[in-house]
């Protein structure tokens, strides 16, 4: 790393509160050093009350740009000068891009998720889409999937604070996009089953199967899942889920968890700060070969 860092070194950022956690700054840096490019990525925790402070840095420093995580990934949207349109969708930013003091702010999230299916040579183009969760994940992961061309998206959410977000996703979607999308009651059983039986592909973005949840499923009873359907689960830690072993014992032929959605997102980031392909099979190997 301090053979790599000189005079011309561009630094990239990472703005949230809590950060220490964070594997970004070592994707990015091996990513860096792997291909020899002269640039740093630092983490910087920054809260709410220091964020506008710090977004101004990025212009005063001539940083290259920056990751945004919780709490700042919609506060941070007044104080940029440029909205990709999936942002303007999806109302949260995760990357950041300086152009010569210009800051543009987009969500990779989304296409995280719809890339790492192009990976598994799977295209989320006329598939009829079922997700469960309007969060964090499940806003990026409904509004590429519609602005690639899913031809219909299902939203179920439990009733909680995130329900209305899966309304307003929904009727945003219909609007702006060609895909047909409609909000349900993850509550509505029967009509859960239905869509299941109904769907292409299954994602489930909620919380569910990880942490606390780690032995809980969103579904069950296999026979709720097809066999020539996709079934996604975002969580990646643990790597196999409580859904993934229910998708499995149903004979589903494509199970995925979300490494590579975590991993396209993080390229889909280096390559706009750099304009470069991140060497993804490197760094999953690097930091993700121990499970
Ligand atoms: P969030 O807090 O913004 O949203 C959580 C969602 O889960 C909400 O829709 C909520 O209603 C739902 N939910 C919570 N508990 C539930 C339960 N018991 N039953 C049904 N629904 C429930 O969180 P987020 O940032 O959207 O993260 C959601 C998941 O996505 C997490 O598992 C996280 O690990 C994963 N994630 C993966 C990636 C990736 O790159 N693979 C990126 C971001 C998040």
């Amino acid at each position: 790393m301090t053979e790599r860092i000189d005079g011309h070194t561009l630094l990239i950022g990472l703005m949230a509160y809590p950060i220490r956690h964070s594997m970004s700054p070592t994707m990015h840096n091996n990513a860096f050093a792997k291909l020899g490019l002269n640039y740093a990525y630092i983490a910087f925790e920054v809260g709410e009350e220091r964020l506008a402070e710090a977004v101004q840095s990025i212009k005063a420093l001539d940083m290259r740009g920056c990751n945004i995580s919780m709490p700042n990934k919609q506060k941070i949207i007044p104080y940029l000068d440029n909205l990709d349109p999936a942002v303007e969708m999806c109302g949260a930013v995760n990357t950041v891009v300086n152009d010569d003091g210009v800051l543009t702010g987009y969500t990779t999230d989304g296409v995280g998720f719809v890339q790492s299916l192009k990976d598994e040579g799977i295209d989320i183009a006329g598939k009829k889409v079922v997700i469960t969760g309007a969060g964090g994940a499940g806003t990026p992961v409904a509004v590429q999937s519609a602005l690639d061309g899913a031809a219909e998206i299902k939203i179920f959410n439990q009733d909680d604070d995130k329900y209305p977000v899966a309304q307003h996703n929904a009727e945003l979607i219909t609007e702006k996009t060609e895909c047909t999308a409609t909000a349900h009651h993850l509550e509505d059983q029967d009509e859960f089953k239905d869509a299941l039986a109904k769907c292409d592909l299954y994602c489930d973005a909620t919380n569910v199967g990880m942490g606390a949840l780690k032995e809980e499923s969103l579904v069950t009873d296999p026979s709720w899942f097809h066999q020539d359907m996709i079934v996604f689960d975002t969580v990646y830690s643990p790597r196999e889920t409580k859904l993934m072993k229910v998708a499995q014992e149903a004979g589903v032929k494509h199970v995925f968890n979300g490494l590579g959605m975590m991993l396209e997102q993080g390229a889909a980031a280096f390559k706009l700060w750099t304009d470069q392909d991140m060497p993804i099979d490197y760094i999953r190997d690097l930091l993700f070969s121990e499970e």
